[in-house]
């Protein structure tokens, strides 16, 4: 059971317990989203019924894990988490859902990675608290109905188009995640920096913030990583310089562009003539996963204005050949 429910943890934000929001007072930006959760939840606990299961769409390090965490707190449920690829047998699955008590959270990351065999097993749970398990093998095979208590489930993904369309349509409540605006992240990073005890300038926090790819997580670590920089250096307080000289040894640029966004760019640029090209071309130019690319590295880089998607493939812009220091093409049209 620990094995399947510690998934969600062991991320590399050593600081995470103290940082982490721990309620929607705590939790900035995302103002739509958490508005109408603030309503489910206190229309279900006046109902005093489970919650409707809820489905977070976004990339990584939004605050879906943070938000379901605190959805169990606001109803004040049990919460536990595990993640997709945790959950190998459907054996797994029941052990989980057997032990959840009424109205608690049930945490999936993830959630796309599930086997089809598990996904099975989900369905009459998710819609009506039931467990159909098949017990013995051949002809001595029976199943048995076990009811479970009325949970809600809260899963998490990068992409609704991952998930099969009968997983995705038992959720009542989904809820898309966007990136976070420089301000937002501003509040982010000023609020860790008073949990740390760092003195930070507000062009400082602007600074952390606005190299963050409008990701909590990102603005989590590079501020951890900034005030390492500041104490060794015996900095009294991050400000733009002290911000700005560690991000760049820690090879941020100027918009927050990475190492890997910065290879992807220049891959398309130098080998394809700023495209199209196909994902899977760049996928093995840079020899990284596909997935990893379609979540983690283009979703801001298309936010950002500094790719496009076409039906031929993906195409620089005018805007990422000026900022990897390239002259546009002539005749460009992307
Ligand atoms: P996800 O599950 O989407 O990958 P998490 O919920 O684990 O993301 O959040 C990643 C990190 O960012 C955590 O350390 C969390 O404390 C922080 N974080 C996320 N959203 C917010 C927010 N709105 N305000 C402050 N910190 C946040």
């Amino acid at each position: 059971m620990t094995d399947l429910t510690n998934a969600a943890e062991g991320r590399d934000d050593s600081l995470d317990v103290s940082l982490r929001p721990s309620g929607f007072s705590e939790f900035i930006g995302q103002e739509a989203a958490r508005a109408n959760l603030q309503v489910f939840i206190e229309a279900a606990k006046q109902r005093q019924a489970a919650l409707d299961h809820v489905l977070f769409v976004g990339p990584p390090g939004l605050g879906k894990t943070t938000l379901a965490q605190i959805i169990s707190r606001e109803l004040g449920v049990g919460f536990r988490a595990t993640s997709g690829p945790v959950i190998a047998k459907a054996g797994d699955l029941a052990a989980l859902l057997t032990n959840l008590e009424e109205r608690d959270v049930l945490f999936i990351d993830e959630i796309h990675r599930l086997s089809p065999a598990v996904e099975e097993i989900l369905y009459p749970a998710m819609e009506d608290f039931q467990l159909d398990l098949i017990i013995g093998e051949g002809p001595a095979a029976r199943s048995v109905r076990i009811d479970l208590a009325k949970f809600t489930l809260v899963g998490a993904t990068t992409r609704a188009g991952l998930l099969t369309t009968p997983l995705r349509d038992r959720f009542g409540i989904p809820v898309r995640l966007n990136f976070y605006t420089p301000q937002e992240l501003v509040q982010i990073v000023e609020r860790g920096a008073r949990l740390m005890g760092m003195a930070m300038t507000s062009d400082g926090a602007l600074e952390v913030a606005r190299r963050s790819r409008g990701t909590p997580r990102i603005a989590g670590r590079l501020l951890r990583r900034v005030t390492d920089f500041a104490l060794v250096e015996g900095a009294a307080e991050i400000n733009r310089k002290v911000a700005d000289k560690a991000l760049l040894r820690l090879d941020v640029d100027a918009r927050g562009l990475d190492q890997l966004d910065r290879r992807y760019l220049t891959t398309i640029a130098e080998f394809y003539g700023g495209g199209p090209v196909g994902i899977e071309t760049i996928s093995a130019a840079l020899s990284e996963p596909r997935d990893a690319i379609e979540e983690i590295v283009e979703p801001y880089l298309i936010q950002q204005g500094f790719i496009q998607r076409t039906p031929r493939g993906r195409m620089m812009t005018a805007l990422s050949f000026q900022h990897m220091g390239y002259a546009v093409p002539q005749g460009f049209a992307g």
